[in-house]
């Protein structure tokens, strides 16, 4: 007998039409003898609007008071859809984050899961009933109530996965997958049948936004399979696990890109080692996520030295790099907020070079001017100018031949 959490975001449950679709998908898979343990979002839209109504009220809601409220939405869905699968005739029980034992630390609006304690869940599995929890939210060790950030519900599912050691984590979205890039900018896009951690890590983080990281983070700790899957269509989905077969995994597995990229160069700093410290600090200090970093020494004891910020944070970081430049004797700031970063990924490129000579030789056909590069062992990113992100991600995907029929 297998074991499934199966998690259904936001626009999955999103009617009661939908989650009466729902209910049928889950009562087919409890009837056909598989053990189901179901994680909710709250209906689509619903979190925004919890969001704005704090917002009418206060413009700096109390963290703890606005948990108290965002957890709402996923009691919603979940007493709802424990309805729907009684009233055909399964046990089913609806858990908040606290009933279901969820224990996370006590960050408001960040929290992260600690531990679940599987007695409730196991308790209830062994009774045939069909636990339905809410995603998103969870309880301290003093009985307070937290939320996980957005997107928080695939963490929960996954930790529940792990704690149960389930046989696999399905996260049901309206997606039938994780593609080869955004088939809105590359309809020739694939669907991957399956891909690494590492890979959706990158995947995630760059953009192709299917999952929300930290769980893909936490299914990699745990070595708990997870699969993407549409709650609307049929198919197996995308399968994310460890190491595919060994030598078979493909140079390139996807395309990942960032539109809203900007750059600061400071020209003309001394080429000393502390500078970086001196220019980066004030960035960082004001939280600010410093992406690509590129130091070039130029005429003798000079040096360029650029970073990328995303684009929201780009006046903030011009204004706080001022001083800086002029304490560091810069000839003058050079700026850029019309970037954007396109990454090829793939676990195939730790064992074989030509990734970068071929992404290049692309990029220089098409006349795109790369500005920044950086790596890791499975990335390549380049910055180029915004207005060439589709030629780009299209001539890329054929290039490493990740259509369908090429
Ligand atoms: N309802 C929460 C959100 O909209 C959590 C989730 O859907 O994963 O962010
Ligand atoms: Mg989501």
């Amino acid at each position: 007998m297998a074991l499934y959490v199966q998690k259904f975001g936001g626009t999955s449950v999103g009617s009661l039409e939908r989650i009466e679709a729902v209910a049928d998908r889950i009562a087919r898979g409890a009837r056909g003898g598989d053990q189901i343990v179901v994680v909710l979002s709250a209906m689509a839209g619903e979190t925004n609007r919890l969001l704005q109504l704090a917002h009418q009220v206060s413009a700096d809601p109390d963290p703890r008071e606005l948990d108290m409220l965002m957890s709402t939405g996923e009691q919603i869905s979940i007493s709802l859809m424990a309805m729907a699968l009684q009233k055909r005739g399964l046990k089913a029980q609806a858990l908040l984050g606290d009933q279901a034992q969820v224990l996370t630390d006590a960050r408001h609006g960040k929290a992260r899961i600690k531990e679940v304690a599987t007695d409730k869940l196991n308790g209830l599995l062994a009774q045939q009933v069909i636990p339905i929890v809410a995603g998103f939210q969870g309880r301290t060790n003093e009985g307070e109530l937290t939320t996980l950030g957005r997107g928080g519900s695939d963490t929960t599912a996954v930790a529940i996965a792990a704690a149960l050691k389930a046989d696999e984590c399905q996260i049901y979205t309206d997606v039938d997958g994780v593609y080869t890039t955004d088939p809105r900018v590359e309809p020739k896009a694939r669907k991957m049948d399956a891909i690494t951690f590492e890979e959706m890590m990158e995947l995630s983080s760059l953009g192709a936004k299917v999952l929300q990281i930290r769980s893909v983070e936490y299914a990699g700790r745990y070595n708990v399979p997870l699969r993407v899957l549409s709650s609307f269509a049929p198919g197996e989905g995308t399968l994310i696990m460890y190491d595919q077969v060994n030598g078979n995994a493909p140079l390139v597995s996807g395309i990942a890109f960032n539109r809203d990229e900007a750059s600061l160069t400071l020209v003309g700093v001394p080429d000393e080692a502390s500078v970086a410290a001196q220019i980066l600090t004030p960035i960082s200090d004001a939280g600010i996520e410093v992406d690509m970093i590129v130091h070039t020494t130029t005429v003798a004891g000079k040096a360029d030295f650029t970073f990328t910020v995303h684009r929201n944070d780009f006046s903030q970081a011009k204004s706080l790099l001022a001083p800086v430049a002029q304490r560091l004797g810069a000839q003058h700031v050079k700026s850029d907020n019309s970037l954007c970063k396109v990454s090829v990924v793939g676990v195939g490129m730790k064992n074989h070079s030509g990734v970068a000579s071929r992404m290049f030789q692309t990029l220089g056909q098409e006349g795109i001017n790369v500005q920044l590069i950086s790596t890791s062992e499975i990335k390549i990113s380049v910055a180029i100018a915004e207005k060439y992100l589709e030629l780009a991600v299209r001539s890329l995907h054929s290039a490493f031949n990740l259509a369908a029929d090429e």
